[in-house]
């Protein structure tokens, strides 16, 4: 059997929102991936000056908006492993549940450039070519990317940032179609970013 061409899209999703459901989407139609696996992060204390939502809460709403697509699924992975979440851990462990498939890491070209800064770089490399999305507005300099490792796709992509649905749930405004429907269902459920103070 020839291998299966497997994406993985990591992030915090917190929540997940239609940008990043396009991009996946988008991602998977121009590569030909067989499957596209979205990943949520581990459980950090903080993200920079914030409490992360908790990761089953994450992972539920990322099963919910990826539910009705056959090619995407979810792993837990991620938050099934103690501590933060490094990259590379992620992409070993699926390369032990897929030692004969390829994977292809969908990120964002802004999170793209500081993967590159890292130390373990080139075992990175070694598990998987790289697709880096530009999210609008954002310009990518290419100049220092491995060649043949890296690609750089540009997306008509949402103006839409977990950020932004999580200040407009904080101030009681709506979410509707920024994140699907079951996620503002469950948002409201929880009572999620109930409380949260704009950045
Ligand atoms: P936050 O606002 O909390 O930083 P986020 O919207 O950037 O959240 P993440 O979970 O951090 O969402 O993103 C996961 C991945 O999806 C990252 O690689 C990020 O660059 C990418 N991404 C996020 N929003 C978009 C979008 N609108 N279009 C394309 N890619 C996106
Ligand atoms: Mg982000």
């Amino acid at each position: 059997m020839s291998p299966r061409r497997i994406g993985v899209m990591g992030g915090t999703f917190d929540p997940v929102h239609h940008g990043h459901l396009v991009a996946a989407s988008e991602v998977q139609s121009r590569f030909g991936l067989d499957e596209v696996i979205f990943v949520p992060t581990g459980q950090p204390w903080q993200k920079s000056d914030r409490v992360v939502t908790r990761a089953e809460d994450r992972y539920l709403m990322t099963v919910i908006a990826t539910a009705s697509n056959p090619v995407f699924s979810v792993s837990r992975v991620d938050i099934d492993r103690d501590g933060h979440t490094y990259t590379v851990d992620t992409l070993r462990d699926l390369h032990l549940q897929y030692p004969d498939d390829e994977l292809f890491f969908i990120t964002g070209a802004d999170a793209l450039e500081q993967i590159l800064s890292w130390r373990n770089a080139a075992e990175l490399f070694e598990l998987a070519h790289f697709i880096g999305v530009t999210r609008p507005g954002y310009h990518l300099d290419d100049h220092h990317l491995p060649s043949g490792k890296v690609s750089l796709v540009e997306i008509t992509a949402m103006a839409i940032s977990s950020t932004a649905c999580r200040e407009r749930a904080a101030a009681g405004e709506p979410v509707w179609y920024l994140v699907p429907d079951g996620v503002v269902r469950y948002i409201d459920k929880r009572s999620l970013y109930r409380g949260l103070e704009r950045s």
